[in-house]
């Protein structure tokens, strides 16, 4: 027998394993396999990949039987591991496992784990005996977990099985998307299909030149490239007969845009986006992105992070213009009205036989309000060439005393940036600590019921949970700071690839301008992206100049 207060580095762990005849039957009718005994090892072996001081000793399976047998064989002998000393610590997917007598009769889980000083892990439950927080609530979770319908039960973990093949990066749909295909070798695996590929290669690349999703559609009917869903009827993967060609499906504007918007061609697997929201509610429900399975770099992309987000703007910026042109022009949804804040709306006018465009205020076309800021299309252009020209060079010439600095600037802003929000998310954590103590002290008072008393635990929980994972990615941050030079730069490179910029494109203005603000007599003023990293480098060069420390200013 071992004290609970004993300090152990060390922990001797069984893996517990058991496949119940319920899980069989939900098996059958839901064609998941989520309770499997491979899944259930999957999802222990996935959380105990990082916890270094515990060592798995043993793995027992109990296979096919009921939870209603209290002598299935292998949780005797794990019973007699324990006993003898062998094994101090016990991990399952969910408390579930040991059958709900046991967890009733509390005999084991509530009496004989800390008595034999045995550490408890029911990974889905959220529950680790070693931390006292957890310990503390662990009796009142016991009691409460089987109170509840064991449907729901169910349904979460079939949800969280696939959750853990998802964070895998493991492709989980039933069709392989367009431009990819299923690995021959790993069949959760993606890998470039050549054709389809180059085709949404083409899709990309056509749209960042400044052609819309109906543009981008009619020229590849009008090329009789085959539509997705034509192309999968081609391969024979959908359809038995492979001559279910009559309802020849063409590409549409709603097929390129879904196409330009999938992360999943910059090499994203996002999954889980639509979920049933529980047992009880069958309808549908998007989730956000950040409840979704998004795995980074799960397999080989089609398009750049950079050119996909890039083409994410593009796509926003074309909702406010006419769709169904097929061109934009290279100021389309930039320019705002400088002294109403509306957009600026395009006419035509004929003008000795030649057609000529110019903008203006949208509220004074449509309402007489504001006045009319009328600029002529070309001679617009071309003052914001030349601004942006302009402000090309001066990044251009920090670009220069920056490197002769060493990029120093750079990570004194960076981490001084890092370092602010790391005390921030810190106080939040602490907040939250000392909220859970009262919490606690509220309940044992009766002030809160246990159930309330769980349900808020639990969001604060979460919150620290999200805290610790943001400290995480701000030390990360950080440490990249210190010893890595080349990501803050980015910005910088987004302008210098631009420094013999001739003409205003679609693609140059989306990437470097914020908003083209157009104020009366033909004032222009342009909004840059990264205007605030502009800014702070310039100040930080400026101060390094005023201290003597570099001799040449921009
Ligand atoms: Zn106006």
């Amino acid at each position: 027998m071992r004290s609970t207060d004993q300090v152990i580095s060390e922990y001797h762990a069984a893996v517990y394993v058991r496949l119940s005849k319920e899980d069989e039957d939900m098996t059958r009718r839901r064609k998941t396999e989520s309770n499997s005994i491979s899944n259930q090892k999957e999802l222990i072996f996935d959380f105990l990949k990082n916890k270094s001081d515990i060592k798995i000793v043993s793995v027992r399976i109990d296979d096919g039987y009921t939870g209603t047998n209290y002598d299935r064989p292998a949780f005797q002998l794990m019973m007699d591991d324990i006993k003898a000393g062998l094994v101090n610590c016990v991990v399952v997917k969910d408390l579930s496992r040991f059958g709900r007598e046991y967890i009733d009769a509390g005999k084991y889980i509530d009496r004989l784990f800390p008595f034999y000083g045995v550490r408890l892990i029911a990974v889905n439950d959220g529950i680790d005996t070693i931390t006292k927080d957890t310990a503390d609530e662990f009796g009142i979770t016991v009691r409460n977990l089987f109170n509840d319908n064991y449907c729901r039960d169910i349904s979460i973990k079939t949800r969280s099985s696939l959750k853990v093949k998802r964070r895998n990066g493991e492709y989980t749909g039933a069709f392989a998307p367009y431009g990819y295909m299923r690995s021959e070798k790993d069949h959760n695996r993606l890998v470039i299909d050549e054709y389809p590929a180059s085709i949404v290669q083409d899709i990309f690349k056509w749209k960042l030149a400044g052609m819309n999703p109906n543009g981008i559609a009619n020229k590849l009917n009008e090329t009789g490239v085959l539509s997705p869903a034509e192309y999968k009827r081609s391969q024979g993967l959908n359809y038995k007969s492979g001559f279910k060609m009559k309802s020849n499906s063409m590409w549409t504007a709603v097929t390129v845009r879904r196409i330009l918007t999938n992360e999943i061609y910059a090499g994203n697997l996002v999954q889980g986006v639509r979920t049933t929201p529980n047992y009880k509610l069958k309808t549908l429900k998007v989730n956000a992105r950040e409840d979704c399975s998004v795995v980074e770099e799960s397999h080989e992309p089609l398009i750049s992070r950079k050119s996909f987000e890039l083409v994410g703007r593009l796509l926003l910026m074309d909702t406010r213009t006419s769709p169904k042109e097929e061109y934009v022009f290279p100021l389309a949804g930039m320019m705002e009205c400088g002294d109403c804040g509306s957009p600026m709306v395009k006419k035509s006018s004929v003008c000795r036989n030649k057609m000529y465009f110019y903008y203006m205020c949208k509220e004074y076309k449509e309402k007489h309000i504001c006045s009319s800021h009328r600029m002529p299309a070309d001679q617009l252009e071309r003052t914001v060439l030349a601004i942006l020209q302009k402000h090309i060079q001066s990044v251009v010439d920090m670009n220069v005393i920056l490197n002769e600095l060493g990029n120093l600037p750079f990570r004194q802003i960076h981490l001084k940036k890092a370092e602010e929000r790391l005390k921030q998310v810190e106080g939040e954590i602490d907040r939250y600590r000392n909220l859970k103590i009262l919490l606690y002290e509220d309940m044992k008072e009766e002030i809160v019921s246990k159930n309330d008393y769980l349900e808020i635990n639990q969001q604060y929980e979460e919150r620290i949970g999200a805290a610790q994972k943001s400290l995480l990615q701000i030390k990360k941050e950080m440490d990249r700071l210190l010893h890595n030079t080349t990501e803050e730069q980015l910005w910088i490179q987004d302008f210098m690839k631009y420094r013999n910029l001739k003409t205003l494109t679609r693609t140059a203005v989306v990437e470097l301008i914020e908003k083209v603000r157009i104020y009366e007599e033909k004032k222009v003023v342009v909004e840059f992206c990264h205007f605030q990293d502009y800014e702070q480098l310039a100040g930080y060069i400026k101060e390094l100049y005023d201290a003597g420390e570099i001799k040449e200013v921009i």
